[in-house]
């Protein structure tokens, strides 16, 4: 049985488009692109097609793109070449609601001597800007903030802040990770100085990614060995994938505006209908400002892990923000930073969708989901004292 997959900020499918053009460099064309030979100096033609075609749907030049191995690896690239290039600057700033890419890098570069700013959000998980602002000094090496937030969709102020960072000359990086491909953006009008990206959030394969440096800023490469990327990430390019995030790209530049709006109708067909038929149930995040695939719903006084299951028993995936599910100790520090109650994170349900998400799969979800939350609350301690009407 096809799943219903509403779970595409985890990842996504391999658009047949991509596959198709990928495939002849994972069989007759495994020439290294830094031979010499016809034969390898192709593949490198290729790639420079690709640097070409992610820099067009993020309005950057193809010199500013670097491939690399994942978002982390990006996410990781960028704060560390501003420690390196800067090693007199010991303070970073970030969010508490970023990805682990970031904020894990960030918790053990405190541990090291570094002095890290966490800013808060409030309960829209709208980002403190004065906080920020006020946290900046000259001791401030790197500021890095996600674009939207991968639990919740909701989207930063990148161009308000990167204003006000390009006037202090503080360095400056986003974490577009769920952003690009979903929402357009557009680096000569925005300054941001650093800005990361992977494919596989955007229907290429996984175990590729990008880093964009804008022309002027200094660089300095996390992976270092080879001349490979213009000796800004050393080792052999994984050539398929490259050639694959490029068409992904291409794919998105082409559909966005028309992909921007379908996902939205359908989100909020899913998340209006879902909040009318089940009681106790809520939004996480701010609705004006987020991406358009995304929802994150609480249902409050049942486990994220067992809606989960119920949901899988009809094929339909998608993820939680409670602990056993999200695979920590913890549950999502995204709705804990936001303020979101105990009993609501426990049951909040991410659901993700993308271009291959039709109107029927809705339905099916507006059709279960109901039945499967009277069903827990009826089990449950908490849900017993509430009245459980789902309709
Ligand atoms: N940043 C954000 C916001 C993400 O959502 C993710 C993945 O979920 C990453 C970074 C990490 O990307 P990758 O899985 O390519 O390392």
């Amino acid at each position: 049985m096809k799943p219903i997959y509403l779970d595409n900020n985890a990842t996504t499918a391999i658009a047949p488009e991509v596959y198709e053009a990928m495939q002849p460099y994972l069989t007759e064309l495994y020439g290294n692109p830094s031979s010499m030979h016809t034969f390898g100096g192709q593949i490198y033609r290729k790639i420079q097609e690709a640097r070409a075609q992610v820099s067009k749907l993020i309005g950057a030049e193809p010199e500013e793109i670097i491939f690399t191995s994942c978002g982390t690896e990006s996410d990781n690239s960028a704060i560390m070449s501003a420690l390196r290039v800067f090693p007199q600057k010991k303070h970073i700033i970030t969010t508490k609601v970023e990805h682990p890419a970031v904020l894990n890098l960030c918790k053990h570069l405190s541990r090291r001597g570094y002095r890290v700013t966490f800013i808060p959000v409030d309960n829209l998980g709208k980002l403190d800007i004065d906080f920020l602002f006020k946290s900046l000094d000259e001791d401030t090496a790197i500021v890095s903030i996600m674009y939207a937030n991968n639990e919740t969709g909701v989207i930063f102020p990148i161009r308000e802040i990167g204003y006000v960072l390009k006037e202090r000359k503080i360095l400056f990086h986003t974490d577009a990770v769920q952003a690009v491909g979903k929402i357009p953006i557009n680096l000569q009008e925005l300054p941001v100085d650093m800005l990361s990206l992977s494919g596989h959030k955007l229907h290429a394969p996984k175990g590729v990614g990008a880093l964009y440096v804008r022309k002027g800023v200094r660089f300095s490469p996390f992976i270092i060995g080879g001349h490979q990327e213009n000796g800004r990430r050393g080792g052999t390019e994984n050539v398929a994938s490259i050639i694959a995030i490029g068409k992904a790209c291409e794919l998105a530049e082409k559909h966005i505006t028309y992909e921007s709006s379908y996902l939205s109708k359908l989100r909020n067909k899913l998340e209006n209908s879902l909040i009318e038929k089940c009681p106790d149930a809520r939004i996480n995040g701010d609705r004006e400002n987020r991406l358009p695939n995304t929802t994150n719903i609480s249902f409050e006084f049942v486990e994220g892990e067992a809606i989960l299951l119920n949901l899988d028993s009809y094929g339909i995936c998608a993820s939680s923000g409670s602990a056993c599910t999200s695979g920590s100790l913890e549950p999502s520090h995204v709705l804990r930073a936001m303020g979101v109650p105990f009993t609501a994170i426990h049951g909040s349900i991410r659901f993700s969708l993308s271009r291959y998400t039709t109107e029927e799969e809705i339905d099916k979800v507006i059709e279960v989901m109901p039945k499967i939350i009277k069903s827990l609350r009826e089990l449950s301690p908490y849900g017993k004292k509430k009245e459980s009407k789902c309709y």
